[in-house]
């Protein structure tokens, strides 16, 4: 038997009372490091193993090794929560895309913010875009072996010389047709997206690459078009520009004039524009029937119309909401409509738009407010009311800080007033209204 290894096998992160898990005797910090014999790499092979009837667990505990039996019925929860992979677990990337945010990034942060993932794991587990760049064989093969599907792709552009160029032009192949069409035969589903950077891959780029990945759906399920964000911190970077307004018009023109054909030839839109450019052109949003059941509303496709559409619900039912004084902080895109909004369902709330002086640039959207913009912005504010509610997105995932490392703590004690995050989600920004 090969000794236990610290790098192998997957760690319990907790266990839910009154699961097989629990009944199991397995706990917070155990290592599991094979069921049934196969060995474990990472929370995918654990999703893939954990599928039978019977388990026979392979369990390290303070450096000893013991076996663990575990029943479970067909679709019950296993009761089994893991530990996030650590940065060193993590596939990153080579590359040096002209966008790339991380890049962008001022220096001195969090060291966990300058990690560039580019992990097939992290697209399936939890929706990140990856180029498919650096993977090698043996994880081309381990998708389609696992049907790790979907997957969310960074395509950019199908010319090869072009994406060489956008991702700065890394040592790997940057020709993404041949693998997409590969792992389609496979039967894996993607999502594609284009980070659209003015002057370099729009215009007939753009409709050259949305028109080579057409052919590959339903396999390519969707192709998002977002913009391109640039912030103040570009230092030794190429030159880029954000859309101009005509722009962000001419480009919500096009969308749907290819979503209309696609709907002939397709069946469906299969490609999608960012909420951002609907807002930067002060475009009519597309309905809610227009996004096909939101597959890509984490990357910004049709978030800002599903929540109006909830929050349209809330006043058809309850008609003025009965809510606190409290102040709502936005970015400065989308401010000015929350705040028509929200005069309409709980009239009186205050709306305050925080200007991103910490990113600069063009940076206007609610989840990179950092703490000192919005703490320096509120305390110009002469009445923030009985509390100040802040955007959830704003706050790492798990760690409950701003990316500045503030917390809603360390700003309800600097501002004299409760900030509480709230979900970019209409029943909980009524529950906070309401308190
Ligand atoms: S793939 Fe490009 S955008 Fe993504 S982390 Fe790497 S360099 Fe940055």
């Amino acid at each position: 038997m090969r000794p236990p290894s610290s790098a192998e096998g997957v760690v319990v992160a907790a266990v839910r009372p009154r699961t097989p898990a629990a009944t199991a005797g397995l706990a917070a910090g155990d290592r599991i490091l094979a069921i049934n014999g196969r060995r474990l790499r990472d929370a995918i092979d654990f999703q893939f193993h954990a599928g039978d009837g019977r388990l026979a667990l392979d369990v390290e505990r303070d450096g000893r090794r013991r076996a663990t039996a575990l029943t479970r019925r067909p679709g019950l929860d296993l009761g089994v929560e893991l530990e996030a992979p650590r940065p060193g677990e993590i596939s990153t990337c080579a590359n040096k895309c002209v966008f790339c945010f991380i890049h962008q990034l001022p220096r001195g942060m969090r060291r966990s913010l300058y990690v560039k993932d580019d992990d097939f794991r992290l697209s399936f587990l939890h929706g990140n875009y990856i180029t498919l760049t650096d993977l090698d064989e043996a994880a081309l093969q381990r998708i389609v072996d696992q049907r790790l599907s979907p997957l969310y792709v960074s395509v950019h552009a199908t010319d090869p010389d072009l994406r060489h160029a956008l991702l700065g032009r890394p040592r790997a192949s940057a020709d993404i047709v041949p693998r997409l069409e590969r792992l389609a035969r496979a039967g894996i589903r993607m999502h594609a997206q284009i980070v659209l950077c003015p002057g370099l891959n729009d215009g007939p780029h753009l409709e050259r690459s949305v028109r080579e990945l057409a052919p590959l759906h339903p396999h390519v399920a969707t192709t998002a078009v977002v913009p391109v964000g640039l912030t103040r911190h570009r230092e030794r970077l190429p030159a880029l520009r954000t859309l101009t307004d005509d722009e962000a018009r001419g480009l919500v023109h096009t969308i749907e004039t290819w979503q209309a054909d696609f709907r002939r030839t397709l069946g469906g839109r299969f490609v999608f524009l960012g909420d951002e450019v609907y807002l930067q052109a002060g475009a009519p949003l597309p309905p809610a029937a227009a996004y096909e059941g939101f597959p890509i509303a984490e990357d910004g496709i049709g978030l800002v119309r599903r929540f109006e559409d909830g929050l349209a619900r809330v006043h058809r039912r309850h008609r003025h909401v009965q809510a606190r004084a409290v102040t709502v902080v936005s970015g400065t895109l989308y401010a000015p409509r929350l705040e028509r909004l929200l005069q309409a369902v709980a009239p009186g709330v205050r709306v305050v738009a925080v200007p991103n002086a910490f990113f600069g640039g063009s940076v206007a959207v609610a989840g990179l407010l950092t703490g000192q913009d919005i703490q320096r912005t509120l305390a110009a504010v002469p009445d923030l009311g009985e509390a100040v509610l802040v955007p959830g997105v704003a706050l790492r995932d798990g760690e409950g800080v701003f990316l500045d490392d503030l917390t809603p703590a360390d700003l309800t004690r600097h501002l004299g007033v409760a900030v509480v995050p709230v979900e970019p989600e209409p029943r909980a920004l009524l529950r906070a209204l309401r308190g």
